[in-house]
């Protein structure tokens, strides 16, 4: 049997009729560059999330760029964020010319650790970037007291985390501004690239429409230095057929989650925490010191495994510069080095999931 790590033809089968004849009405009309098909999104997604504003564009990435941009962080301004991440966390800091600062993270859920934020406040230290890693909310209750503490922003990477709850909050909407990513492997994936930006703060909204289409104000008319970040009609339409079915690709997820949880259990690894909160389970994620070995296990029994992340950003080359002498990251690390991705997806059958539990399971016998 072969298992692979993630299958995106499955959600296309269920919304394939229905994309193909929006297509249609988006090439008939020509709105392929935000338009009208963009605009329906924005308040089927807003209305789902229960946010007041719901901002498309090109990809997660755009989206926290502008996030920060809005927030008014620029150059020399501190961001905290947690060093086990996804690069993307960390670009739209460095291209507003702000200075990411490292945390460590939570042994449990691998999300900020606040404690260790605590640590690193200093007086140019403007926002905190908290990421919604695997599609697990961070500590919401602590980050945003903390950020009330020392008047930072927060600006939620929920780019892993629609469907995820906090307190009954969609990630991406208790911070003053957060940060959803399209891209076709999360959780909600377009056909390419696409990203949201969603905020309650009025003069946000409109400065980031305007930012996404070249800071224009009045046609051809820019205030500041804009930008083309905006989302294709194409893109809508799919996300629109999309958005309904979620909730019920989310149960799916969770009832595998729980189904791996109960059955690996017993074995010398470690099984994933979940807080007492919605979890979307973007990704399923092990510890163990034997990792590479039960990698190169699964395998050869034709099951895929991802590493996420392998590197942490305290040891990526690109971001050298901002790494503190003598700081240590000791949970990021071992997150890094022992993490091992199982396969969960929406469309995972019970054969695939057996059959990778009893694989894992063989592994330790
Ligand atoms: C995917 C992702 C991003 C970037 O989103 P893109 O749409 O790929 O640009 C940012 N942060 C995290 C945590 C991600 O997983």
């Amino acid at each position: 049997m072969k298992v692979p790590f993630n299958d995106l033809t499955w959600q296309w089968r269920h919304i394939e009729d229905g994309v193909k004849s929006d297509f249609d009405r988006v090439f008939a009309s020509s709105q392929f560059s935000s338009g009208s098909f963009v605009d329906a999104f924005e308040r089927q997604i807003a209305e789902w999330l229960n946010v007041p504003h719901a901002i498309g564009v090109n990809s997660g990435t755009s989206a926290l760029h502008l996030a920060l941009l809005a927030g008014n962080i620029g150059s020399g301004d501190e961001v905290l964020l947690p060093a086990h991440t996804f690069i993307g966390s960390a670009w739209g800091i460095l291209y507003v010319g702000a200075v990411p600062v490292f945390c460590d993270v939570d042994e449990r859920t691998g999300t900020i650790d606040i404690a260790a934020a605590r640590q690193l406040v200093t007086p140019r230290t403007r926002a905190i970037i908290p990421v919604h890693l695997y599609g697990q909310p961070a500590n919401m209750d602590a980050v945003v007291s903390f950020a009330r503490d020392h008047n930072l922003k927060v600006i939620e990477d929920a780019a892993q985390s629609i469907g995820a709850t906090w307190n009954g909050r969609s990630t991406g909407t208790m911070g003053d501004l957060g940060c959803i990513s399209f891209y076709p492997g999360k959780n909600l994936g377009a056909a390419g690239e696409a990203g949201l930006i969603v905020t309650s703060d009025d003069n946000y909204a409109g400065r980031l429409r305007s930012l996404r289409n070249h800071a224009q104000t009045e046609r051809y008319v820019h205030a500041e230095l804009g930008f083309n970040y905006r989302m294709d009609g194409l893109q809508a339409v799919v996300l629109k057929h999309k958005l309904p079915l979620l909730s019920t690709w989310t149960k799916r997820r969770n009832e595998l989650a729980l189904r791996y949880i109960a059955s690996l259990g017993g074995l010398p690894l470690e099984i994933p925490s979940i807080r007492h909160q919605t979890h979307c389970w973007h990704l399923f994620v092990i510890r163990t010191h034997s990792r590479n070995a039960l990698r190169d296990a699964l395998s050869k029994s034709g099951i895929e495994t991802g590493l996420h992340y392998p590197v942490p950003l305290h040891r990526q080359p690109c971001l050298s510069a901002y790494v503190k002498p003598g700081a240590t990251y000791p949970v990021a690390d071992k997150w890094a080095d022992e993490g091992l991705s199982l396969p969960l997806f929406d469309g995972m059958t019970d054969e695939q999931f057996d059959y990778v539990v009893k694989a894992v399971t063989a592994f330790y016998q």
